[in-house]
């Protein structure tokens, strides 16, 4: 994938976005590592989260395509170690909260197993649309 940087686009209305939803300051960052060496589910991702957060101040929106913001569980892990406060979680949510405005649904509710649906928690339903469906 060619992708061009260019300062419209690290100044542009995406880096906005996704500081104004999430609260964060997208530059704190310095790319340390800490979050992606610490987080658990960091084997089932494509991106590390230390990739998405440089790609977001990069204002690269194809970050939007990484199933990395879905998979992260916000289990605050990377809060913990992050030496310069910053809130990942809350990134990743801006990000799928983008997604979910553009129309995109993570999950189809039509190809979940009836039998797996009868079983589930309504707890983790419940979490589960608000989390993966627009
Ligand atoms: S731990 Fe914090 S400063 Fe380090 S890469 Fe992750 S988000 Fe950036
Ligand atoms: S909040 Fe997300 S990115 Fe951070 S350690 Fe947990 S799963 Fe990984």
């Amino acid at each position: 994938m060619r992708t061009t940087i260019s300062v419209n686009k690290v100044r542009g209305k995406f880096v906005r976005d996704v500081e104004e939803i999430s609260g964060e300051d997208l530059l704190a960052c310095n790319q340390c590592g800490k979050c992606s060496a610490g987080c658990p589910v960091v084997a089932a991702m494509d991106l590390l989260p230390s990739q998405v957060i440089r790609m977001a101040q990069l204002g690269m929106e194809e970050v939007l395509e990484s199933p990395t913001i879905w998979i992260c569980a916000s289990c605050l892990t990377c809060v913990a170690r992050c030496p310069k406060g910053v809130d990942l979680p809350r990134l990743m949510e801006a990000l799928r909260e983008i997604s979910l405005r553009a129309g995109v649904s993570e999950l189809d509710l039509d190809q979940l197993p009836q039998e797996l649906v009868r079983e589930l928690p309504q707890l983790a339903i419940v979490g589960g649309f608000r989390k993966y469906i627009k």
